[in-house]
């Protein structure tokens, strides 16, 4: 849900590159970067073979704008140029472009699966990559292998002037944030919000509606916002993923999740109804 500029997703690079083009680079889960006075940049090169670098795959990804960007994996324990360093993308996160932190997200995901998926997954010959889309296909079998996406769902329960906030245990900080949680196979959104929250917090919801969506690379998730009524029930220990569950009102607010992250732009889509009066049920566009 970045506000964005146009990125148009392909598989097939140009002939012929006329610009510069963005390189995300990776070391491991690590992205190369500049760091700057104000913040971070993302590689911008005619070609990314001009650094020297050993590569060891290569992705087209698609064109932001007029720039065509692509994926790289660099061999482990090479030192990064001079000026440059190699950070986690949770590092990078609020540092670099959001346009270019999704493009990074994309890029980490594809390398990841093309690192995963050597080998088919049923009879463990040799895959080999189809060449106009986004795909794996086994020679012996037959087998396409996409790359993977887990859904998530991501709500924000509210009850009157409060919204229910947890403290995972994941959290390396004191911070607060909505609740998440993976989709079972065979189950519907709405029964993954309700499943989640009440084994989560011990309550139950009602009216949800859909809000946003948020691709979250760590590693391969898409996570489905929602806004949910209270229904019934008292907040409880749950499942032992939250250290503290509370609902808290606008004037009280914990410490919250990043700008970015789609569960504050649940929380503050919540704070703007407040003001207004007004309900919103989705995202603006
Ligand atoms: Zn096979």
């Amino acid at each position: 849900m970045t506000k964005g500029k146009a990125f148009v997703s392909a598989v097939v690079a140009p002939k012929r590159r006329v610009t510069e083009a963005y390189w995300f680079a990776f070391q491991e889960d690590k992205l190369l970067v500049k760091p700057g006075s104000s913040g971070m940049s993302v590689l911008r090169l005619m070609d990314f073979r001009e650094l020297g670098l050993p590569v060891l795959r290569e992705h087209y990804l698609g064109r932001l704008e007029d720039r065509e960007c692509y994926a790289v994996q660099i061999a482990d324990a090479v030192p990064p140029p001079k000026g440059m360093t190699f950070e986690g993308l949770r590092q990078v996160y609020g540092l670099i472009d959001e346009d270019l932190f999704s493009i990074a997200g994309r890029a980490a995901q594809i390398i990841e699966w093309d690192v995963t998926h050597q080998f088919c997954g049923r009879c463990g010959t040799k895959t080999r990559p189809r060449p106009r889309e986004r795909a794996k296909e086994c020679p012996q079998c037959g087998l396409l292998h996409f790359p993977r996406l887990a859904p998530a769902v991501i709500v924000l329960v509210r009850h009157g002037r409060e919204i229910l906030l947890a403290r995972a245990r994941r959290f390396s900080t004191n911070m607060y944030s909505t609740i998440a949680g993976f989709v079972e196979p065979g189950e519907t959104l709405e029964q993954a919000v309700v499943r989640e929250v009440h084994e989560e917090t011990g309550i139950m919801t009602k009216d949800i509606h859909y809000f946003g969506s948020q691709p979250w690379p760590f590693p391969h998730s898409l996570m489905i916002g929602f806004t949910a009524n209270y229904a019934h029930g008292e907040i409880s220990a749950g499942d032992g993923e939250n250290i503290d569950v509370r609902w808290f009102t606008a004037v009280n607010l914990p410490s919250l999740p990043n700008k970015m992250s789609i569960a504050r732009k649940l929380i503050d889509t919540f704070l703007e109804e407040q003001k207004s009066g007004r309900r919103i049920d989705s995202q603006k566009a």
